[in-house]
């Protein structure tokens, strides 16, 4: 008897896991029936994702695991192989583990990050991140980006509660300004429809679904082009290089145990042509001389093998868009100069923030009051995204060469306050970092940085030339770091508490 009772057991526990292992990715334009039933009917879904890249992905599994029906409409679920998002902060990190996500770094040949080094006119100096007290594990993170984005994907189509289709939406459902869902095509260009009560664009940089729901426009401040390093030591082991080069910042990390990314920032929206051979020639003239000795080896070689690829450098501030029904995340949502590694940090840490407000919510189907009540996912986000995000584009400005002799001095002074050590070196970090991003600290040493530079000038005596170079220094630096706040909104970004969407209980249906 208790072998039949065993035996039963073990046929429940195969047919459970099994049931449980197989993956929801489908490729195919047919869904199996069960799930085409889902899709037929209008309330079988809690929520429709489009896009599966880091904040998609991420998203599915989190509210599939807390039990909500999520389907995931993907233009490709093949790996991608792109130029972003290679380094996660040890803040976006520890987000990753927030959301039980944290394996999706192993077994990808992920490489631990522990800080920076900052190369500048022929010195240089290492920035470490102040891990202490964090755990064992938290580092940040570099690796294949398409290797991580597979690894979500795989995790979150496990789950019961996530399908994931490949398909392209072109088009959100609404009906008297309430998003109800989605059409997008699958393969042979068949066009289908799925409803949902909630849907999350997360369509990234490149989004056309935003422009249904927000008027904001992306900047392109500059291009990276991306060149893979093969067989070559890092300066600093474990660490991401940043040089301060002519005409702007060229930077190196590890993204597997035999691979170092390179990524030349271009200023502006154009870059020389690849196929014409210029952009291998500027690479050899303009770049190759400035590149630390060690590396320049392999970065010539690189240039040799070919494969350079590029990317525009979008910065966007996030603004909200109250419309009942849908939500953007990720870059369709906001953006900021990928110099500091910031995007997936801020991905991650609003999928962490809108999964907790989610939470106590029984259904999303009272829309209206779950647009009022998500208002309070703009607010509670601002702290953290904008000091990451203002961080980027100021510390990108400062970072470039200028002819201006005051924006010349702050970049020197930038680099030997760094160099100073202690909180003068672990406090930016921390905010760059993501493990401790607080806009009031960002704007304190931003200031301190100008007035480091200004007491500099002053030594050993002030002239009138030095106290009018000093004054241009701090009015530059004003000029940098106030209109980037502006942007973000000062009053959520410093006093998030004074708004009244910050209050803001669920809807108790
Ligand atoms: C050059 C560069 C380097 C960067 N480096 C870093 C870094 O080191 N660290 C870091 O944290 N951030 C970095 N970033 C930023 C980071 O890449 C992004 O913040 C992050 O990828 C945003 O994730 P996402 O899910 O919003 O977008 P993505 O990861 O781009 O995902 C969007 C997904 O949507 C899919 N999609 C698009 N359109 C449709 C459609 N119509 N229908 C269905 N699916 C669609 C795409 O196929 C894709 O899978 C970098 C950015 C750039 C440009």
């Amino acid at each position: 008897m208790s072998s039949i009772l065993c035996a039963v057991v073990l046929v429940l526990f195969h047919h459970w896991s099994v049931k449980r292992g197989k993956r929801k990715l489908y490729k195919a334009a047919a869904l199996p029936p069960s799930a085409e039933k889902a899709l037929h009917d209008k309330d079988a879904l809690d929520v429709i994702i489009v896009g599966a890249g880091v904040a998609g992905s991420a998203l599915a599994y989190t509210l599939g695991k807390d039990g909500r029906n999520v389907f995931v409409v993907e233009r490709d679920l093949s790996e991608p192989d792109r130029i972003v998002g290679e380094l996660l902060q040890p803040g976006g990190y520890l987000k990753l583990v927030e959301l039980g996500l944290a394996d999706c770094v192993k077994h990808i040949d992920a490489q631990r990050v522990f800080g920076y080094a900052l190369f500048y006119e022929g010195k240089s100096t290492k920035l470490g991140y102040p891990l202490e007290g964090c755990g064992v594990d938290v580092a940040g993170r570099s690796f294949h980006n398409g290797r991580f984005i597979q690894r979500m994907r795989e995790k979150a189509s496990n789950l019961s509660t996530v399908t994931l289709q490949q398909g392209t939406a072109f088009a959100l459902i609404e009906e008297d300004g309430i998003v109800k869902g989605v059409k997008y095509r699958v393969g042979g260009g068949q066009e289908r429809e799925v409803y949902a009560p909630l849907t999350v664009v997360c369509d990234g940089c490149f989004s056309n679904l935003r422009r249904t729901l927000c008027t904001s426009k992306p900047e392109v401040p500059s291009c990276f082009v991306g060149l893979v390093l093969e067989e070559c030591d890092l300066p600093h082991k474990n660490h991401g290089h940043v040089v301060l080069a002519d005409p702007s910042p060229i930077l190196f990390y590890p993204i597997s145990s035999t691979e170092v990314r390179c990524l030349v920032d271009i200023p502006g929206e154009k870059v020389p042509s690849v196929a014409s051979g210029e952009m291998a020639n500027y690479l050899r003239s303009v770049v190759a001389p400035q590149v630390p000795e060690e590396l320049q080896k392999p970065f010539l070689a690189a240039i040799e093998k070919g494969s350079i690829r590029s990317m525009p450098n979008k910065s966007m501030p996030a603004f909200p868009v109250p419309r009942p029904g849908a939500i953007l995340m990720g870059d369709a949502f906001n953006m900021r100069h990928p110099l500091t590694g910031g995007g997936m940090t801020v991905a991650l840490s609003d999928i962490v923030l809108l999964r907790n407000l989610l939470r106590p919510l029984r259904s999303f189907h009272d829309v209206s009051a779950l647009c009022e009540y998500l208002e309070k996912f703009y607010t509670l986000r601002k702290p953290v995204a904008s000091t990451i995000n203002t961080l980027a584009g100021a510390l990108y400005k400062v970072f470039c060469a200028s002819p201006d002799r005051a924006m010349q001095e702050m970049r020197q002074a930038c680099f030997d306050y760094l160099s100073l050590g202690s909180v003068f070196s672990t406090g930016p970090v921390a905010l760059l970092s993501g493990l401790n991003p607080r806009p009031l600290s960002l704007v304190a040493h931003f200031f301190a940085v100008a007035i480091y530079g200004v007491g500099r000038l002053m030594l050993p005596f002030p002239s009138l030339n030095r106290l009018w170079l000093g004054t241009r220094l701090i009015v530059g630096a004003g000029n940098i770091i106030l209109p980037i706040i502006r942007a973000e909104g000062v009053r959520q970004m410093f006093f998030p508490n004074t708004v009244p969407a910050y209050y803001r209980a669920p809807p108790s249906k």
